[in-house]
């Protein structure tokens, strides 16, 4: 079955399964991605910090998919915040990329008491018109900023991509992003696999002959979110798309939404985060 696509803010569409690649070395990256790409996978997230954004251009290049067929994100590192530094990092993302274009472009994270996401959002609009990024978008931004974001440069990250998984829920931030348009993108969305063991997950991955990691994949699909989960596994790259032949009851995706608790986050907060 086909992946849905979420339509975004700017016209443009993404797939609403995607393949994530953080802690994903240089070469490993290349037979991960060139394995997800052969599964069905035609979205893939990287960022500049990761480090292999070689290895998913050389996945890409080798796989003689259309580039125009893949959706392609990375992300521009705390330390290249700024105007002119954000030109630079994005050139030098391009390059390994071994790409013309990417489909989206992130601020990978707001850096509250540094101040410099606006200027660099400014260089973001500035990629876009040169159509050098086809769509911008921010990541780990609270409601504060992205209402900075929005009326300062009176343009609209197409997406927001958070932490999120069933343990993690973000309510408040989702109500707000559904309010302005921008869509919700969940990273660790297995909760980095550390959230698989509970029970509810696995009595309902009992009932739909599936495994717990699909059930929480298909819990975001269905609530709307975009998921990228990483596996440099074969059978779970594919275990991770098999998601689309089955659907939550509503009781089974209430159960999931309970799961939600004060203190779930497992990553860095961007409150701190530096
Ligand atoms: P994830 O929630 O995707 O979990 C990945 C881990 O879960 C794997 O390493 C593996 O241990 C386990 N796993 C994967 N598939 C499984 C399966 N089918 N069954 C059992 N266990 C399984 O965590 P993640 O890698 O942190 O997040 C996904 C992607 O999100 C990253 O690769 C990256 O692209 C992105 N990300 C972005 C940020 C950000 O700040 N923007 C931060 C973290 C991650």
């Amino acid at each position: 079955m086909a992946v849905p696509t979420v339509k975004l803010n700017d016209g443009s569409s993404i797939p609403q399964l995607g393949f994530g690649v953080w802690q994903v070395g240089n070469d490993e990256a290349v037979s991960a991605v060139s394995e997800a790409l052969a599964v069905g996978y035609r979205h893939i997230d990287t960022a500049a910090i990761y480090g292999n954004e070689e290895g998913v251009g050389k996945a890409i290049a080798q796989s003689g998919i259309p580039r125009k067929d893949i959706y392609l994100t990375t992300k521009l590192w705390n330390s290249d915040q700024g105007y002119d530094s954000t030109l630079k990092a994005f050139d030098t993302s391009l390059k390994k990329l071994g790409t013309d274009y990417v489909d989206l472009y992130l601020i990978h994270w707001p850096l509250p008491t540094r101040d410099l996401f606006m200027e660099t959002w400014r260089a973001f609009i500035r990629l876009k018109e040169q159509g050098l990024v086809k769509s911008i978008g921010v990541s780990n931004f609270r409601i504060n900023d992205l209402e900075r974001v929005i009326t300062e440069s009176g343009v609209t990250p197409v997406l927001n991509q958070i932490e999120l998984h069933p343990e993690f829920q973000q309510d408040e931030l989702r109500i707000f992003h559904g309010k302005h348009h921008i869509a919700t993108e969940a990273w660790s969305p297995l909760g980095q696999g550390k959230i698989l063991d509970n029970p509810v997950l696995k009595d309902i991955a009992a009932v739909h002959g599936k495994t717990p990691a699909q059930i929480v994949l298909r819990w975001h699909i269905e609530t709307g979110n975009i998921v990228i989960p990483k596996s440099v596994t074969p059978s779970r790259i594919r275990e991770n798309f098999d998601i689309f032949d089955f659907k939550l009851n509503g009781t089974e995706h209430d159960q999931i939404t309970k799961l939600d608790k004060v203190n779930g986050r497992i990553g860095p907060n961007p409150n701190t985060f530096n």
